[in-house]
C-alpha cells in the first residue's frame, strides 16, 4: 500500500451537490484531484446526488460525463468502493453509466453501519417536506412509469424538457421564502425514527451543516454535505465519528 492510500484507510467520504456540467471546469478539476488525494485508498466514496448538473440519461455526451467514468473507474479498480444516490439533477442516472464508474447505485434513504452507527444516507429534497409543489412534481416525474416513458424519448427531446424544467423550477425558487426550501424538523426526526438511525448524512440544501435532533431522548447527529460552487467541501467519518470540512482552492 502507498503512503497516500494508506493515509485514507479507515475514512469514509460523502459528497454531493457538485452540479458538475462543461460550462463549470473548475469544479471538475477540483474532484478529479479529491478523487486522486482525498477518496484515493479510503474505506468508500459516498456520492449523495447532484453530482451533475443534468442528466436526461446513460447517453449523456458531456465531456465531464466521461472523464468522471475514467476517474471513478480507476478508483473503484484501485478498492475503494463508490456508492451513487440519485438527486433531483440526475435520477435519469442509470445502471449503465453506473457500470461504466464501477460504482453501486442505492437507495434513497440507505441506511448503512457506518464504523458501528446506524446512518441513514439521503439526497435530502424529500426532507423539504413544506415545499408541497416541489413534492409532487417529484412524485411525478420519479414514478417508475414516468422514467420508462422518458427513457424512451429522443435525446433532444429529453434534453429540451430538461432545460425547460430547470428554467421552472429557478423562477419558482424566486417566489418561496427560504425556510420552504431547508429540511422540514419534523420530517428528519421521523426518518430517523422510522429507519431507526442514529445519524443522518444528506446533501440538496446547499447549507453545510452539523445539527443535533433529539429523537426519543437520544441526541442525533445531522451533517449537510457542502455544495461544489464558490467553495467545496465533504462530510468525512472514521470510528471516532464525522467532520465537515471546507475548502478554498
Ligand atoms: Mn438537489
Amino acid at each position: 500500500m502507498n503512503p497516500v492510500s494508506s493515509a485514507n484507510a479507515g475514512r469514509t467520504f460523502f459528497i454531493a451537490d457538485l452540479h458538475l456540467t462543461d460550462e463549470r471546469p473548475v469544479a471538475t478539476g477540483r474532484f478529479f484531484r479529491f478523487l486522486n488525494e482525498q477518496a484515493r485508498g479510503a474505506d468508500a466514496l459516498y456520492i449523495l446526488g447532484d453530482l451533475f448538473e443534468a442528466w436526461t440519461g446513460d447517453d449523456h455526451d458531456e465531456q465531464v460525463a466521461r472523464d468522471t467514468a475514467h476517474h471513478l473507474k480507476a478508483l473503484t479498480d484501485a478498492g475503494t468502493p463508490v456508492y451513487f444516490m440519485h438527486g433531483n439533477r440526475d435520477f435519469m442516472l442509470a445502471k449503465r453509466y453506473a457500470e461504466r464508474c464501477g460504482m453501486r447505485l442505492l437507495n434513497d434513504p440507505a441506511r448503512i453501519d457506518l464504523y458501528g452507527v446506524p446512518t441513514l444516507l439521503m439526497h435530502g429534497d424529500t426532507l423539504c417536506s413544506d415545499d408541497t409543489a416541489y413534492q409532487d412534481f417529484r412524485r411525478r416525474v420519479r414514478h417508475p412509469v414516468t422514467l420508462a416513458v422518458l427513457r424512451l424519448l429522443p435525446r433532444a427531446v429529453r434534453r429540451r424538457m430538461a432545460r425547460r424544467a430547470r428554467a421552472g423550477s429557478e423562477s419558482a425558487k424566486v417566489d418561496k421564502p427560504a425556510a420552504i426550501m431547508d429540511v422540514n424538523a419534523d420530517t428528519v426526526q421521523r426518518v430517523l425514527q422510522i429507519e431507526h438511525a442514529h445519524r443522518l448524512i444528506h446533501g440538496h440544501t446547499h447549507r453545510p451543516a452539523r445539527h443535533v435532533h433529539m429523537v426519543d431522548g437520544r441526541a442525533c447527529e445531522r451533517w449537510v454535505v457542502p455544495d461544489w460552487y464558490a467553495r467545496w467541501g465533504y462530510v468525512v467519518c472514521d470510528a471516532a465519528g464525522c467532520s465537515l470540512r471546507m475548502e478554498d482552492s
